[in-house]
C-alpha cells in the first residue's frame, strides 16, 4: 500500500484570486481601490493588477483580507501590414507577476517592457529568463485574442503558465477557453500551469451581459493570505482554474485518482494521448465525486469538468512516473 498524493495540498487555507486585471493605470475603467472594493464583495481575496506596460505595486490595498500582486503585463507586437490597423496584427502579451517586489525597486522603476521582435523566439525566452533575475514569473495570455498559432508559441520556454481561460476574450468573441493550445505546450514537454482570469477592463457596468468581471478565476491553496504564502503557493502551482464549478480535492492512491468536485455533469481526465479518463452523466443530473484506475500511461494528466451552465474548472497538469504523480515547483533560478 503506497501513501495517497494529494495533487493539491490537504492543508491550507483556499483563496479566490483574479491573475489578470487592468485600472486607469492602463485601459481600464476602475481605479484599483474600485477594483478591490468590487472584487471583496464578490469574494475574492486576491487581485493582480496587471496594467499594460506599467508595474506598479498597489501595496497599499493589503490588508488582513486582501492581497494586491504586483505586476504587469508587457507585449510583443508584429509589425503592421496596413498603417494604423491594429486588428490583424499578431502579438505576445504577457503577464509578468512579481515575486519579489521588494527587491530590485530601482530597476522595477526603469524600463522593464521588451524590444519589439516579434518573430525572435529566442528573444523573448532571453527577456522571460532575464526578468526572473528581477523576480517576475511569466504567463503567456489570450493566444486566440492574439491571433496566434502553434507555430507562435510553440517554441517559448521557461514560462511559469498560460491562460487556459480569459473571460474578457470571451466578450470579445474570440474564445476565451484555450485548452487546445495548453495541451499541444504540454505535449511537446512544456510543462507549465494553466490559469484562468478576468482580463477585465470594465468598460461595461457591473450587471451588465458584458461586463468582464467575476467569470474566470483562479482557487490557491495556501497558508495564509501573505505576499510570501500566495507567491510560494502560486510557484508550487497549488492552484486550479475556474469559471464556476470547484474542485475539492483530488489526490492519487495506488494509482487511482480520486476527485471531489461541486455538482458537474462532466468530470474528464485529459492526458498526453487520445484516451480521456471520463465520467459524464445526462443535463440535470450531477456529479460530485469520482474514482478513475490509471494505467500507467498518460505521461501527464489535468482534471477538466464543466457544469449544468457550460462552465469549466480545470487542474494544472501533473506529470506522471507511470501511475505516480511529480509535483513540480516552478523554478525561479536563471536556467529553470
Ligand atoms: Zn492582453
Ligand atoms: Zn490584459
Amino acid at each position: 500500500m503506497s501513501e495517497r498524493i494529494y495533487l493539491l495540498p490537504k492543508e491550507g487555507n483556499v483563496y479566490k484570486a483574479n491573475l489578470h486585471c487592468h485600472t486607469i493605470h492602463s485601459d481600464g475603467h476602475l481605479s484599483p481601490e474600485e477594483v478591490k472594493a468590487a472584487y471583496r464583495e464578490q469574494g475574492y481575496q486576491i487581485v493582480a493588477i496587471t496594467d499594460h506596460r506599467h508595474y506598479q505595486w498597489h501595496r497599499q490595498l493589503c490588508d488582513q483580507n486582501f492581497l494586491a500582486l504586483a505586476a504587469m503585463e508587457v507585449d510583443i507586437n508584429e509589425h503592421f501590414k496596413r498603417p494604423g490597423d491594429f486588428s490583424r496584427v499578431k502579438t505576445y502579451h504577457i503577464n509578468l507577476y512579481d515575486a519579489l517586489p521588494e527587491q530590485f525597486i530601482e530597476e522595477k522603476q526603469g524600463d522593464l517592457l521588451p524590444e519589439r521582435r516579434y518573430n525572435d523566439t529566442d528573444y523573448i525566452n532571453e527577456y522571460i529568463r532575464k526578468m526572473k533575475e528581477y523576480g517576475f514569473y511569466a504567463c503567456y495570455n489570450h493566444p486566440y485574442w492574439s491571433l496566434q498559432n502553434y507555430d507562435d508559441y510553440k517554441n517559448l520556454r521557461g514560462f511559469w503558465g498560460m491562460e487556459i481561460y480569459n473571460y474578457g476574450c470571451e466578450h470579445d468573441g474570440l474564445y476565451g477557453f484555450n485548452p487546445q493550445s495548453y495541451d499541444e505546450l504540454l505535449r511537446q514537454g512544456n510543462r507549465l500551469f494553466c490559469v484562468a482570469t478576468d482580463d477585465n477592463h470594465n468598460q461595461f457596468p457591473f450587471g451588465d451581459p458584458l461586463c468582464d468581471s467575476f467569470g474566470g478565476f483562479v482557487m490557491v491553496k495556501a497558508e495564509c493570505l501573505s505576499y510570501e504564502a500566495v507567491t510560494r503557493a502560486l510557484l508550487g502551482g497549488n492552484f486550479y482554474s475556474s469559471m464556476g464549478p470547484e474542485i475539492y480535492n483530488m489526490s492519487i492512491k495506488d494509482g487511482v485518482l480520486e476527485i471531489e468536485t461541486s455538482p458537474v455533469e462532466k468530470i474528464y481526465v485529459m492526458t498526453s494521448g487520445r484516451s480521456c479518463h471520463k465520467k459524464v452523466v445526462s443535463p440535470g443530473r450531477e456529479l460530485t465525486q469520482m474514482s478513475f484506475p490509471l494505467n500507467g500511461t498518460e505521461e501527464y494528466i489535468r482534471v477538466q469538468i464543466r457544469d449544468g451552465q457550460g462552465r469549466y474548472a480545470c487542474s494544472n497538469a501533473y506529470e506522471m512516473r507511470g501511475i505516480v504523480p511529480v509535483l513540480r515547483e516552478y523554478d525561479m533560478t536563471e536556467n529553470g
